[in-house]
């Protein structure tokens, strides 16, 4: 149980703006009750003019942790003392974790991702991925991707702006993984599916309201041989999982990913806890499903 504040409750929190949809303090707090840690974890609306004072309330609260979230997630690394490398190399921080007197930035998307399919023994290694979607989230994908020995991403994305700054960035940090554009979604052809191991949607088709929405064209059928993994939580089983399952193919949702990477965070700030902390995913995972069932449009922003 999560102790009651006293003089020894340390503040948590989350930077973005706006905060609103954000479904962080509900899962952070639980997870402080059930590892009986004293803190408190808060989110705090951060207009971008003001990043910089948020961070030096950090250093004066003497915070553990704080999570980062739009629209912060770039500018916030020219702030800190130090960026990690991982981190640097997405171009995103979503952690800050303090290392001695240091103010140090994290990105946990990329392990965040990899633990579900590390949980199911689905290797990456000398595998081709199918990734629909150039965003944030696409990179940290790829770069997951390459950090296990992916042979080659096949991306698509619906306007070739994004996918044009995304392909530049991609032949900058992942040298060795091939990648190859194919344009919209809609190009995803047969012979594209039959090559790949694991299809991942790094898009927002699919999430709520619009669940009539699947990144992968209708006249296309999925591979029961591969793993189809969507980065939607928000219905648990978007179509596009409803198809890959009904085609025989494994399926992943994306709360195991967002669960994931909020312990992923949990770890930086409380690395004394380790072992309880991993301990109590399962249940955390458990309690984020009850709370999205419960509260369906609450999800509906994405982290
Ligand atoms: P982002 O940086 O805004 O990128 C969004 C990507 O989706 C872009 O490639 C965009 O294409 C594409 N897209 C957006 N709307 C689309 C539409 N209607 N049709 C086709 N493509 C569309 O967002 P992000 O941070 O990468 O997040 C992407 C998704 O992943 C969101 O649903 C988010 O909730 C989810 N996510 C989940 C987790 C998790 O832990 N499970 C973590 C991070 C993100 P354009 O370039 O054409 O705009």
């Amino acid at each position: 149980m999560k102790p009651s504040p006293d003089a020894h409750t340390t503040l948590c929190g989350l930077f973005g703006h706006p905060i609103g949809h954000s479904l962080s303090p509900q899962f952070m707090n639980r997870a402080f009750g059930l590892l009986g840690i004293n803190s408190d974890y808060l989110a705090f609306d951060v207009a971008p003019k003001a990043l910089e004072e948020a961070l030096c309330a950090f250093r004066a609260l003497n915070m553990t942790g704080a999570n980062v979230t739009i629209p912060h997630k770039t500018r916030i690394a020219g702030l800190l003392d130090k960026t990690e490398e991982d981190a640097q190399s997405i171009g995103a921080v979503n952690c800050i974790y303090r290392k001695k007197n240091l103010l140090v930035g994290a990105n946990t998307d990329h392990v965040g991702f990899l633990k579900p399919l590390a949980r199911r023994k689905i290797p990456l290694r000398g595998r081709d991925v199918l990734l629909f979607g150039c965003g944030g989230a696409a990179r940290a994908v790829c770069y997951a991707a390459f950090r296990e020995g992916v042979k080659t991403v096949f991306v698509t994305n619906r306007s070739d702006d994004r996918a044009s700054s995304f392909l530049e960035w991609f032949s900058l940090v992942t040298p060795g993984t091939r990648c190859e554009y194919l344009g919209k979604p809609d190009a995803v052809t047969r012979v594209v599916l039959a090559k790949v191991s694991v299809i991942v949607n790094a898009t927002p088709l699919g999430m709520f309201p619009d669940t009539a929405a699947c990144p992968i064209p209708e006249s296309a059928d999925i591979p029961d041989r591969t793993t189809v993994y969507d980065l939607v939580y928000n219905p648990e089983e978007t179509l596009l999982l409803k198809r890959a399952r009904m085609a025989g193919a494994q399926t992943i949702n994306g709360l195991e990913m967002l669960v994931s990477q909020g312990v992923f965070s949990l770890l930086h700030w409380f690395e004394g806890k380790k072992d309880d902390i991993l301990a109590a995913e399962g249940e955390l995972l458990s309690y984020t499903r009850r709370f999205l069932r419960l509260v369906p449009s609450e999800g509906e922003a994405g982290e």
